[in-house]
């Protein structure tokens, strides 16, 4: 499979610097888009809470799509390479 490549992370973590996260959750001020957001690091598993200005937030949000999106090809992939070797 061609790799693909994803751009900069707008949010990584503050101990490992990695960017797969589970979000506990998330709050937007309506008044001016910035969102609070409780999440935890899936690499070392620090908690932390990040305030986002609008336009971070939704680079963070397309960021963790895309990431998704990239493990459900692979996790495909693996699983069609597992069928036919069976
Ligand atoms: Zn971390």
């Amino acid at each position: 499979m061609r790799a693909r490549f994803l751009p900069a992370a707008p949010v990584t973590c503050e101990a490992c610097d990695a960017d797969a996260f589970a979000i506990l959750s998330t709050t937007t001020d309506p008044s001016t888009g910035a969102t609070h957001v409780r999440l935890r690091c899936g690499a070392c598993g620090l908690w932390q809470i990040r305030d986002l200005d609008a336009k971070t937030a939704a680079r963070f949000r397309e960021h963790l799509d895309a990431t998704q999106r990239q493990i459900a090809r692979v996790l495909a992939a693996m699983l069609r390479a597992a069928a036919n070797d069976a």
